[in-house]
């Protein structure tokens, strides 16, 4: 049994929530803003990374074929997000005296390692700003060209005002060009732009800016909102379905990415744009300029001041998913346990699902019973299906949970469930727990290698038992099947060895 009420998602453009219709169908393009990779992850990234692979399996999961861009941001974001202000990746090569790239590496590989402990898939193409230096040339060549943006003193900048005549600059964040006027400082004579309001493009390098690149305006650099718009448009095309990142991005970044594709490409770029809220602390934003933000590393091994105890990825991905992702999510202690409890629960439930005895052909069961595993399983899909509602289905699969702990207790399966309930049922709360909400257990790992190791030393045995009886055949398939696996078998004197060897 599956049922997929046709899926509807909140839109901040439209502000509102509205039915899900791809441009191409089965393709869905997502972009999302990745991080900027000058030091390690927190738990505000975990948020964000977590509701978006939400997102991506969700659409898979209802047979689309999702093209998932997830960029890496390593130049030109600033420091407090502004235009003037040193390059976060530039200042940290320079505390720590390494090449820019050293610290973009190191910061890169050490959050991908994380996504992965967080079992969030990767994205399809996971491009960095560095290595699409001139299709921000291009982009911004030609946002010059259409009259929308104006070179000073070897920078470029956004002519806002001269957008906003007929486009309007603020339609995603609500934000009133007036207002902003009258909240941003005037221009103190030192500043190449004509308007406050005007964005960096480019920006000529300082004598001290270390990464500079060759431009028709100077040696410098791009803007930070320009890489997205330049990277999204070359992989998803000018106009793509969806585009999100974490509320913070609404403004400046997402408006103003608004801004360049209009000017530049002559089109929005694109038809659904997705925030999910703010993980905070103490009721704050936890960010890495706040000072306030523990990194999932410290987290996972319980090395923070504030923690009680190490949690593992598969908690930490559960608390973030008992919360909708447009709600705030404060992080607590007692939360986190709570979340690891709940996450125990349902482990729980599957191990007793594999475990129970299948109803007979004949079993009619409870009808109370089996309309509440139906009704549950329903509303679970409902419930994603309304803007991916994890809180919601999650509180569905809680109420199968306490089913499948009945069933393990009653006195006659047969009583309780029929046939066709029962088989939906595993299979469906498998599926959940794995697929579409993509938890693992937390003794999942160290069970696989168990296993593993166990089923080894039989095939070993096995092995060994053909040769002693002269059946050589079967002892060269044994071999050979393992291979294919690429597990190579090593007979020594003290016994046959075993190591997974992957191309
Ligand atoms: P950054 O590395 O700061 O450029 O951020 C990378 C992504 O993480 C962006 O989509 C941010 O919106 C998101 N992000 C940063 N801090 C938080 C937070 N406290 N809660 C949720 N998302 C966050
Ligand atoms: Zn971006």
């Amino acid at each position: 049994m599956t049922i997929h009420p046709d899926l509807h998602i909140y839109d901040t453009l439209q502000k509102q929530t509205v039915p899900f219709e791809p441009l191409n169908p089965p393709h869905v393009g997502l972009y999302v803003c990745g991080p900027t990779v000058y030091g390690d992850a927190h738990l505000g990234h975990a948020r964000t990374y977590v509701s978006f692979d939400i997102i991506n399996r969700y659409l898979q999961h209802l047979g689309y074929k999702v093209r998932y861009v997830r960029n890496i941001t390593d130049v030109g974001h600033l420091e407090n997000d502004a235009d003037e202000g040193e390059d976060k990746i530039g200042k940290k090569a320079r505390l720590e005296q390494l090449e820019p790239m050293e610290v973009v590496q190191n910061y890169t590989n050490r959050f991908r390692k994380k996504m992965d402990e967080l079992n969030i898939l990767p994205p399809s193409i996971e491009p960095t700003a560095t290595g699409h230096i001139i299709e921000q040339i291009e982009l911004i060549q030609r946002i010059i060209d259409a009259g929308f943006a104006y070179e000073n003193d070897g920078s470029v900048y956004f002519d806002v005002l001269k957008y906003n005549e007929n486009h309007n600059y603020g339609k995603l964040s609500g934000r009133i060009i007036e207002e902003l006027t009258n909240q941003t400082r005037s221009l103190d004579g030192q500043d190449s732009k004509r308007n406050p309001l005007d964005f960096a493009l480019w920006k000529k390098a300082s004598p001290a800016h270390i990464m500079r690149w060759n431009s028709p305006w100077s040696l410098g650099f791009p803007g930070w909102h320009v890489e997205c718009s330049a990277m999204s448009s070359k992989y998803l095309g000018d106009y793509f379905d969806i585009h999100g990142g974490g509320m913070d991005l609404m403004f400046p970044h997402h408006e103003c990415e608004i801004a360049q594709s209009k000017a530049g490409n002559g089109k929005d770029p694109a038809k659904y744009w997705l925030h999910v809220n703010m993980l905070t602390i103490n009721g704050q934003k936890m960010g890495k300029s706040l000072g306030n933000f523990i990194t999932l590393e410290e987290l996972f091994t319980g090395t923070h001041k504030i923690l009680e105890k190490a949690y593992h990825p598969m908690v930490v991905r559960f608390f973030i998913l008992q919360a909708h992702y447009r709600s705030t999510l404060d992080f607590s202690n007692e939360a986190l346990i709570a979340a690891e409890k709940g996450l125990k629960r349902m482990t729980d439930a599957l191990e007793t699902l594999g475990k129970l005895k299948t109803p007979s052909a004949a079993a009619q069961g409870n009808p109370e019973n089996i309309n509440l595993i139906n009704n549950a399983l329903q509303a679970a899909y409902k419930a994603m299906s309304n803007d991916f509602n994890t809180a919601m289905a999650i509180a569905q699969l809680q109420t199968l949970t306490t089913e499948i702990n009945k069933l393990a207790t009653s006195t006659s399966i047969d009583d309780m469930i029929d046939l066709s309930t029962f088989q939906a049922l595993k299979e469906q709360y498998q599926l959940w727990f794995t697929n579409i909400l993509g938890l693992q257990s937390t003794e999942q790992q160290s069970a696989n290698n168990e296993l593993t190791e166990h089923l080894m030393q039989m095939l070993i045995t096995m092995r060994k038992e053909a040769k002693q009886n002269k059946d050589f055949a079967l002892a060269d398939k044994l071999r050979d099947e393992l291979n294919k696996l690429n597990i190579v078998l090593k007979d020594t004197k003290d016994g046959t060895t075993w190591t997974y060897e992957a191309n």
